[in-house]
């Protein structure tokens, strides 16, 4: 039997490449691997957005829109909106009774979240973010979940309630492994981590003049003016781009040419453009196939959702029956 995978992302609007390359090429290889369970985690985005639900609820779709365009198979894995499933709330409320304060406490996104966010009170369920998480793991009873190292702590806490649990009430969880994840790091236009907050993003839904338009721009080697000067590929996020959308000989050529000073940046950046657009244009295909089909949409999250509520359901049953409840 496969063993069964869960990951999940906040509804942050349409995705870009960070995105892509960060997470979703991922899932896409694993759904081939694993029982796979991909949620969009809209009670997460609460925590943060409370007074903008519309906002959530349109994100949302973007979200489950961009991840079919990625690839994910409706086919082969279970595409579903957490919300959608409120066993996931049950379990949360039912894992906070036996989960200490100082647990959440220590995580160090709290820590983080409450003094980005310059929130004077951090609400209970920002606090509660990790527990809601683990809630999401163990309904399905998933042995492994996609992480990068940074959110090995959120797992690790997840381990440590399903210890607990298990602990008071029986063996009714497995104690679910991460599966540490190399993602590439995708720079945006301006050299920094691409992100939608920083607005150097380049998305999936970008047309291909929307995406030439924005590589155009992009920063280079600062010492590299003009055609001539000897460039420094190793600092430069058009090169880093390169490395990932283009043909290992021409990352290469375009690798001594740079650094000869007899490739100019505008033939550099030409030659990405043409790459990029190539490799994104059938995700950028099914996106458009997914956009003008909001029916279908609502289909595939619909029986996402039935699946999953069989399976939490089931889950649950067994969790009241161990916790001495109706
Ligand atoms: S030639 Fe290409 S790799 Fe070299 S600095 Fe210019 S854009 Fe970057």
């Amino acid at each position: 039997m496969q063993k069964r995978m869960l990951s999940g992302m906040q509804p942050t609007g349409i995705l870009h490449l960070g995105n892509l390359e960060g997470a979703l090429r991922n899932w896409v290889r694993l759904q081939e691997e694993y029982d796979s369970y991909f949620c969009i985690v809209d009670w997460h985005s609460l925590t943060t957005l409370a007074e903008t639900p519309e906002l959530i609820k349109k994100q949302t779709l973007d979200v489950a829109i961009d991840w079919l365009a990625a690839g994910l198979n409706p086919e082969k894995c279970t595409v579903f909106i957490q919300s959608h499933v409120p066993q996931h709330a049950e379990l949360h409320l039912l894992l906070s009774m036996i989960t200490p304060v100082p647990w959440l406490e220590r995580v160090p996104t709290y820590k983080e979240k409450k003094e980005n966010l310059n929130i004077e009170s951090a609400s209970y369920g920002l606090l509660g973010y990790p527990v809601l998480q683990a809630a999401d793991i163990m309904i399905y009873k998933a042995d492994v979940v996609p992480v990068g190292k940074d959110q090995l702590p959120h797992l690790e806490l997840t381990r440590e309630i399903t210890r607990r649990f298990n602990h008071l009430y029986g063996e009714v969880f497995p104690e679910c492994e991460a599966l540490l994840t190399e993602a590439a790091v995708v720079p945006g236009t301006d050299g920094r981590k691409m992100s939608k907050s920083y607005d150097n993003a380049i998305y999936i839904q970008d047309s291909a003049e929307e995406t030439a338009k924005k590589i155009k721009t992009m920063f280079t080697d600062p010492l590299k003016l003009r055609m001539g000067d000897p460039g420094r590929p190793e600092v430069c996020p058009v090169f880093a781009l390169h490395e990932i959308y283009s043909p290992k000989d021409q990352v290469a050529w375009i690798d001594e040419h740079c650094r000869a000073g007899d490739l100019g940046c505008v033939q550099c950046k030409k030659m990405l453009t043409e790459n990029l657009n190539e490799k994104l244009r059938p995700l950028r295909e099914r996106r458009q196939m997914y956009a003008d089909d909001p029916a279908q949409i609502e289909k595939i999250l619909e029986e996402g959702a039935a699946k999953a509520r069989e399976v939490a359901e089931e889950t649950m049953r067994e969790v009241r029956k161990a916790m001495m409840l109706p």
